[in-house]
């Protein structure tokens, strides 16, 4: 089986948290039977007025440390994945690394990155976050940028986007969006969660939703369990989601995780409470990894 997970912050903790242990290590990875870890570029917290860019150069460069020291190795294509093998998958998230240049889309190509989420709880000039609740679509410039990230196949991440841009991407993006790391706001009322409404549109255009293991967005408090997140996994699938849902830690990104979920060596934990519930191998195969790598053969990877 091949286990995918589309976000964890591990690179932004080794570059710029050195004072914390990150729990997204290859032994754990190793333990929990991850093909595919993605590892995303954080823009930081203060949006235009910070230093994206340069904070995501040094995370980086942390990937590159990794790959020499340690034998991480960042896929091409997330079709590279490998049953018994642990690869990375690159991300941005907080579209304002961008600078609003297209020619930074390329740039983050070339390095290996294949999936961007357009904001992080910062305005940017592509797009509104959902933290604030504005009600404004995709900018000028950010269909701009969208428009290069189609031509490179590169996925267009909705993970902490507000509603209007949300749709916007629904009804207008020339390639299904997805969610790196979002949770069901029928079950827990977070700004970060996602509608019904948008879960089945999700669905209905071929996207994709990694289910976040963050108590806050499971549940609305410190402690969750696995059960928690088969639960958000079971309300997907029920609105018509199984072929479109999966795993999105945010592992090192997060103050807490769930109790009996603490690392990817946990995941396992996840597949065995599926499994209770009844679910097949193959619904399970689908869900711990097959999904992900189908959305990205809708790209045309
Ligand atoms: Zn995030």
């Amino acid at each position: 089986m091949i286990i995918c997970d589309t976000h964890c912050d591990t690179l932004y903790m080794r570059a710029l948290q050195p004072d914390h242990t990150p729990c997204v290590t290859m032994d754990a990875m190793k333990r929990g039977g991850v093909s595919l870890q993605t590892c995303t570029l954080f823009a930081g917290g203060q949006g235009v007025h910070g230093h994206p860019y340069e904070k995501a150069m040094a995370e980086y460069t942390a990937f590159e440390k990794l790959r020499e020291r340690e034998g991480w190795e960042a896929v091409n294509s997330p079709l590279e994945a490998e049953k018994g093998k642990v690869k990375i998958l690159l991300s941005i998230e907080g579209g304002e690394i961008f600078q609003g240049k297209v020619e930074r889309v390329h740039e983050f190509y070339e390095r290996g990155i294949r999936m961007a989420a357009l904001t992080w709880n910062n305005e940017n000039e592509i797009a509104y976050p959902a933290k604030g609740g504005s009600k404004e679509g995709i900018k000028p410039l950010g269909w701009e940028i969208l428009r290069e990230m189609a031509a490179l196949k590169m996925a267009a991440d909705t993970s902490h986007l507000n509603e209007a841009g949300f749709w916007d991407l629904i009804d207008k993006h020339s390639q299904p969006p997805m969610a790196s790391h979002s949770c069901a706001k029928k079950l827990c009322d977070h700004f970060r969660n996602l509608t019904d409404e948008q879960i089945r549109a999700m669905a209905g255009r071929g996207g994709w939703i990694g289910v976040n293991f963050y108590p806050a967005f499971l549940t609305g408090s410190t402690h969750a369990t696995v059960r928690d997140i088969a639960d958000h996994i079971d309300h997907i699938c029920q609105l018509g989601g199984e072929k479109h849902v999966g795993f999105g830690s945010d592992f090192d990104g997060i103050e807490c995780a769930p109790v009996d979920c603490q690392s990817p060596a946990d995941v396992p934990a996840i597949l065995d409470e599926l499994r209770r519930r009844g679910y097949g191998e193959d619904a399970i195969s689908d869900i711990a990894g097959g999904n992900f790598l189908s959305y990205y053969r809708r790209l045309g990877w």
